[in-house]
């Protein structure tokens, strides 16, 4: 039997980082007998959703974004049952049950498409531009071999040099145009997923318009549910550069994409909401050493430990460029995700959020 949390009065429960699909989910969405063949939003304790779902502690389902599905009678006996690995899971849902997905067009008029992953390959193929919702807020996303569209994606969000991240199937498809030592390989496959910046290979293949005059570039493997059945569909790595406006925070709700991306051609959404935005984490390996540039999804928060006890609660709200905030309690400090220069509306307001 599972009891419900007291309504604690002090929160100070920690959270859980959002994870990359796991290997058991990963078999689990690729197998035709399984109920979870083909479901997007498949996840177990193990992995999938956490931080971006949670409104408030403690972390149980009628405090995320999930509070909205009920689940079914299969769903539920595997969320009671103590020996499944799905026990307990707060995201728990099945395609019977859980988040459905919608693609629109520019208009915002739904495609009426049976495979909306299958159909959102073909657009890609097509040289079109897709955002697709993630983990904590969406991707624009295109072919990264078709120089016209990404050309178009450059002009449109007026970025004419700045390097774009790739999303790969796996490690296999990334040495074909990056190096790879041993530490990176083991942290482009790692649970937390980040982007990895790597040394371009001379017979580099893809669009030299990814990242214009540099011989470095940032990649990262397909992590969610979604994103690797999308990638199953796909022969060539795909641009993945967050959504947003300039430095603004990462988009996470379909109408902001309309309302600030107007070049974007279709759209991939679901209804489970991301509550808290956290981007992509940015690292590079150094010395075979891990170097965080951008602490974010799959990183935050960050829990440490201190040697002794704090004498009083502190919230240290950092600098204005390059922006993170972290709590310091007890023995605790806990690292929000980066939130980055705090020049706009947009970014105070997820400041303010954060804190
Ligand atoms: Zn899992
Ligand atoms: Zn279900």
């Amino acid at each position: 039997m599972i009891l419900l949390s007291d309504n604690v009065k002090t929160k100070t429960t920690f959270v859980s980082p959002d994870m990359k699909i796991c290997d058991d989910c990963l078999q689990d969405i690729k197998d035709t007998n399984s109920r979870f063949y083909g479901y997007f939003a498949t996840n177990c304790t193990n992995c999938g959703p956490k931080y971006s779902i949670i409104k408030t502690l403690p972390y149980d389902r009628c405090n995320t974004s999930m509070d909205k599905f009920v689940m079914c009678e299969v769903c539920k006996s595997g969320y009671e049952n103590t020996t499944d690995r799905r026990f307990h899971a707060q995201p728990l849902s099945c395609p019977n049950c859980g988040p459905k997905l919608s693609l629109y067009d520019k208009n915002k008029t739904l495609l009426d498409t049976k495979d909306p992953i299958k159909q959102t390959a073909t657009l890609i193929k097509e040289g079109k531009i897709v955002a697709i919702k993630g983990l904590g807020g969406f991707h624009i996303v295109c072919d990264s071999k078709n120089d016209e569209t990404i050309n178009r994606l450059r002009s449109s969000k007026n970025r004419p040099f700045k390097p774009f991240a790739l999303m790969c199937k796996d490690v296999e498809q990334i040495v074909k145009f990056a190096e790879v030592n041993t530490k990176e390989k083991e942290v482009l496959e790692s649970k937390e997923s980040p982007i990895v910046i790597l040394d371009i290979k001379d017979d580099f293949t893809l669009s030299s318009l990814i990242a214009p005059c540099i011989k470095k570039i940032g990649c990262m493997v397909a992590y969610t549910p979604l994103q690797v059945l999308l990638m199953e569909c796909l022969d060539n790595s795909i641009i993945a550069t967050s959504a947003n406006l300039g430095d603004e925070p990462i988009i996470k709700d379909m109408d902001s994409i309309y309302e600030k991306l107007p070049f974007v051609d279709f759209v991939l959404d679901f209804d489970r909401d991301i509550i808290n935005a956290v981007d992509d984490s940015l690292v590079q390996v150094v010395d075979d050493r891990v170097q965080v540039l951008r602490r974010a999804r799959g990183y935050v928060p960050l829990s440490l430990k201190l040697d002794g006890k704090l004498s009083q609660n502190i919230l240290s709200v950092g600098a204005n460029q390059k922006n993170t905030i972290c709590i310091g309690y007890g023995d605790n400090v806990v690292l929000s995700p980066h939130i980055g220069d705090l020049d706009s509306i947009a970014n105070m307001e997820f400041f303010n959020r954060s804190v």
